[in-house]
């Protein structure tokens, strides 16, 4: 457990960092008295014109990512229509920074609800233009952008992460944030440290050392611990200019043998800040978080945009899609059974969609037909019988025939399973109907110790390389080597480089790992 001065947070983007505290920005206060309506309309109209100005401004520095996040924020602002609810309150006696903030708010409230990722993840850009234009109008100018500094608070506009200095490094710690937000893409891909989620964080504090390959931030640390993360940073410098080396270079061993190396998502936003050339294709795209928890279920449409531009994105590389894996530690309101004694035994991945076969053919509907541009494969999780595989063929034979009949693009990819329960890695052999194998080290090691992958008190059981976890792998490479079934590995043990000459010992030459680990992998693969 963390000590008193410590907590603990989910990686962001990671790395290293120690330095002082500077306290983000609450939100803008309240203070203006109303003024007649030609007053306060004419101040939020220059409060509006000066956050455009700044934009406009940061806009001249930037590129790819940001400038897509500053140019939506421009467009925002420039559009009348989202001024006009403020100036009709503001005509029926209300100050302008209330008016501003009680329209913002309500416009913020529908983006948060939007079906489309697209639109839930704008909502970030909403807050950040209004908190702008909140300051603006409170007569305030933007707070001092610290350099060589560790941003503390709540959450962080795109904004003020674009104004910040980070030529003298910094780190940012987030009670609350996201691993998918667009500031968190930012951070990635500066390499900027980041953790969110930390909870409560402290009151008072002046330095921090943010350890974002951890997931730990430490308040006011002693100097004993400030000497041992500085040569730490140290450390990790050079391994950083070596990983930058190999990362664009094909993968291999130190004998030259090629391996593959692809890499696992969970959203579109991460793909903006990764260079397909760095990897070969993606070994797994977790499809599940298009499925939010109290949000409508994503149609066939938007399901089949978002695999297409996963297909786009990676040009010829394959792109492997994995079927709907809630259950277990991803519960879903309205999908997932409400109760069960003991969720990761219970009707998770294809156990659940082949239970709720108008949920599973919406999915297959949008694979078949984004199939057609690009190297699309479908993963079926949590596979136990050789029957769901045979289930999920003919449901997906069904989608196909009934899209043909309607006239629409589409085709059959191929068709493959994730290895992960114990009963298919014993007996590879029965699963032969599968087009590839893609075993999913995470779960089968919980299944196999029997100590679950997010209980702390037995983390240290939940071993991938207990004996018997990696016999298991063993076996399944052998079986697919002997009947030239394709085989990766899409578990958290392929990022670690401590694992992979078992992997590579037990056969495997293609590994799908964490974005973020694909220059690392790539390195530590040269010493095996
Ligand atoms: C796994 O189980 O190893 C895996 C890759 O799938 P997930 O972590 O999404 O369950
Ligand atoms: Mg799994």
């Amino acid at each position: 457990m963390p000590a008193g001065n410590e907590r603990r947070g989910t990686v962001a983007s990671g790395g290293l960092f120690g330095g002082p505290v500077v306290r983000l920005d609450a939100d803008a206060e309240i203070r203006r008295l109303a003024g007649s309506p030609e007053q306060e309309n004419a101040a939020l109209a220059e409060a509006v014109a000066v956050a455009l100005g700044d934009i406009a401004a940061l806009m001249d520095r930037a590129d790819g990512d940001a400038a897509d996040i500053l140019g939506f924020q421009l467009a925002l602002l420039e559009d009348d229509e989202l001024v006009a609810p403020a100036n009709a309150a503001i005509a029926a006696g209300m100050a302008a920074d209330l008016a501003w903030k009680n329209a913002m708010d309500a416009e913020i409230a529908g983006y948060e609800v939007a079906d489309d990722e697209y639109f839930r993840a704008r909502a970030a850009d909403l807050r950040d233009v209004r908190d702008r234009v909140a300051r603006h109008l409170a007569g305030g100018t933007q707070a001092p952008m610290h350099s060589g500094a560790v941003l503390l608070g709540d959450d962080i506009a795109p904004t003020r992460f674009l104004e910040t200095d980070w030529s003298k490094g910094g780190a940012v710690l987030l009670a609350r944030g996201s691993t998918t937000a667009h500031v968190a893409m930012l951070a990635r891909g500066r390499g900027v440290p980041m953790l969110v989620g930390l909870g409560e964080i402290p009151a008072e504090a002046d330095e921090a050392i943010v350890d974002a390959e951890k997931g730990l931030a430490i308040f006011d640390p002693p100097a004993a611990t400030k000497s041992t993360y500085a040569a730490r940073t140290a450390e990790l410098v050079k391994q950083r200019e070596a990983e930058a080396e190999v990362l664009f270079t094909p993968a291999k061993l130190g004998d030259g043998t090629p391996v593959e190396v692809l890499i696992n998502v969970a959203s579109l936003d991460e793909l903006d800040a990764i260079n397909p050339a760095s990897c070969d294709g993606i070994g797994l795209m977790r499809s599940e978080f298009l499925f939010s928890d109290g949000k409508p279920l994503p149609g066939e449409e938007h399901q089949y945009k978002t695999y297409r531009r996963l297909l786009e994105w990676a040009g010829d590389r394959p792109v492997t899609i994995r079927t709907l894996d809630v259950g277990g530690d991803k519960p879903i309101a309205g999908l997932t059974p409400g109760e069960e004694k003991n969720p990761f035994l219970g009707l998770r991945g294809v156990r659940l969609t082949l239970a709720r076969p108008e949920v599973f053919r919406t999915q297959l509907r949008a694979l078949a037909r984004a199939a057609v541009h690009g190297n699309l494969k479908i993963m079926i999780p949590m596979v136990t019988v050789p029957d769901e595989i045979t289930r999920t063929s003919t449901l997906l034979d069904e989608c196909v025939r009934e899209l043909e009949a309607e006239s629409m693009d589409c085709s059959k990819p191929p068709l493959g399973i994730m290895v992960e329960v114990p009963a298919v890695a014993t007996c590879p052999e029965l699963f032969a109907a599968a087009n590839f194998f893609s075993i999913g080290s995470n779960d089968l090691t919980q299944y196999v110790t029997a100590a679950s992958r997010d209980e702390p008190a037995v983390a240290a059981l939940n071993d991938p390389a207990n004996p018997a976890v990696l016999q298991l792998i063993e076996t399944t490479a052998r079986f697919a080597r002997d009947a030239g079934i394709d085989l990766s590995l899409c578990g958290d043990m392929a990022s670690e480089p401590a694992h992979l000459r078992a992997l590579i010992e037990a056969g495997l030459r293609c590994l799908s790992v964490a974005p973020a680990r694909v220059g690392r992998v790539k390195l530590a693969l040269r010493e095996v």
